[in-house]
């Protein structure tokens, strides 16, 4: 028997306990300090007891190693499997346009085209989709630019996507700065919206610092009446703060608002934390930006200060909330990036793409669905082949079945190959976790 090459161990923050986790095998232990210290021995060269042996090779942290490999073949061949069944999702960018000049976007270098959309392209793309996804589950995604902006003719066009959406029996989402939702209110109520997706970056001015319109104007007050309008009439949002050292200290603040405007409460509403991070070029204040594992070190603190903001949100510290809630680990990830997979995005100049981080870069095209369809079959080869099992470093590494390889767009940019890692701190994120979810602290675990 040997220590399997899947084990997570590490310390638990602030305590003298130790975790172990094992995404292959499934098991997830917490050890004393004593049993910590005794594995740490045998991991230097020491000799075990024979009880803490035998309780290791039953939870599946010390293994046969061709057994292991075995498992690991089977389970890598579920995971193809589950995927092919898997909803795709599928964006769609009407414009990159927009009406906010936010300080972070990454879009603000994209060249504006000259080009409009059309119902023509719209007709092109959902033909494309019936004849590239015919018979797998799916899903739309409207993103931008703002794809909600305010002008009688784009108001048109998005009636006209829905109404084919409709017609093809297509969920919808939207990814909008939130500050034209009530002006939208009556069309997307034709749609079957799954969610729209609304960024606020804290209360009032903290917000207004950093999305604001362009030319300037606050725009806080007017995506707080989007949102209020949006949950009344049972329309799902999505609330999504972008977080970098100039607002981290205003989530507690945020996170009360939400309680006290009664969103907390609401089926209709769920919320995510967004790193912001540098893209594809440099925001020139790269020193405001947190790194992974810095920003989840800081939520860390201030939930254990602010009890409440677990209400608003709960920090998943890589598998640690999934296992909190489920009392079990998910099924291994053998690949963390949906690209090509289970998400593509195409935009109104007919250009098709891998996903929201690679669309509107022209180099970054896979091809056409307007005005003829073309594919870069090896481009996407390259995007469709991208796992763990094919990236040298992630087939060595311990953390891989939980990282699943990161981002290939993240990758991609520092490396210049999709096939390349982007890791993620998973082993200090499960040490945070575990201390979250299962520490002796159980007042703050409360909502
Ligand atoms: S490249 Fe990155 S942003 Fe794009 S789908 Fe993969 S993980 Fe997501
Ligand atoms: S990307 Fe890095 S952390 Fe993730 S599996 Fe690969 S080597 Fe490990």
């Amino acid at each position: 028997m040997i220590y399997s090459k899947h084990n997570i161990f590490s310390g638990i923050t602030g305590s003298e306990n130790f975790f172990i986790v094992n995404l292959l095998s499934g098991s997830a232990d917490i050890l004393n300090p004593d049993e910590g210290r005794m594995l740490q021995d045998f991991l230097g060269g020491k000799e075990m007891s024979v009880e803490f042996r035998k309780n290791l090779t039953e939870q599946g942290y010390l293994v046969d190693e061709k057994e292991e490999q075995r498992l690991y073949r089977s389970k890598y061949l579920d995971f193809i499997d589950t995927r092919e069944e898997d909803e795709v999702q599928l964006f769609f960018v009407p414009n990159y346009s927009c009406n906010f000049a936010c300080t972070y976007c990454y879009q603000d270098e994209y060249i504006v085209q000259k080009q409009e959309l059309t119902t023509g392209v719209i007709d092109a793309f959902f033909s494309y989709l019936h004849r590239e996804f015919a018979g797998r589950k799916k899903y739309l995604t409207i993103f931008g630019g703002e794809p909600l902006l305010n002008s009688p003719k784009q108001k048109e066009l998005i009636a006209y996507l829905l109404n084919l959406a409709n017609e093809s029996n297509l969920e919808v989402c939207f990814v909008t700065n939130g500050y034209s939702l009530v002006e939208y209110l009556g069309i997307l109520q034709t749609a079957n919206i799954r969610e729209i997706q609304v960024t606020l970056d804290g209360i009032g001015h903290v917000h207004d610092v950093r999305r604001f319109l362009k030319g300037g104007g606050a725009t806080f007050e007017k995506i707080v009446a989007g949102i209020d309008a949006c949950l009344e009439n049972k329309l799902p949002v999505n609330l999504r703060m972008v977080v970098d050292k100039e607002n981290i200290d205003g989530l507690p603040e945020m996170a009360k608002f939400a309680i006290d405007k009664g969103w907390t409460r609401s089926e209709f509403f769920k919320t995510q934390l967004g790193r912001n991070y540098e893209l594809h070029h440099c925001q020139g204040t790269s020193e405001k930006l947190f790194s992974r594992i810095s920003l989840y070190e800081i939520i860390y603190e201030q939930t254990r200060q602010h009890p409440y903001i677990l209400e608003f949100y709960k920090p998943a510290y890589s598998v640690s909330k999934f296992l909190f809630e489920n009392g079990s680990l998910p099924d291994p990830l053998f690949d963390a990036c949906p690209a090509c997979k289970t998400e593509w995005a195409f935009d109104f100049t007919g250009q098709i793409f891998s996903c929201t981080a690679t669309v509107g870069k022209a180099s970054e095209s896979l091809g056409t669905f307007y005005p003829e369809v073309s594919r870069h079959e090896e481009m996407i080869n390259d995007w469709e082949s991208r796992d763990v099992t094919a990236i040298a470093e992630c087939s060595d590494c311990n953390r891989q079945l939980a990282c699943g390889g990161g981002c290939g767009s993240v990758a991609k940019n520092r490396t210049g190959n999709i096939c390349s890692t982007d890791c993620r701190p998973i082993t200090e994120l499960l040490g945070l976790g575990f201390s979250a979810y299962f520490g002796p602290d159980h007042d703050y675990q409360q909502e």
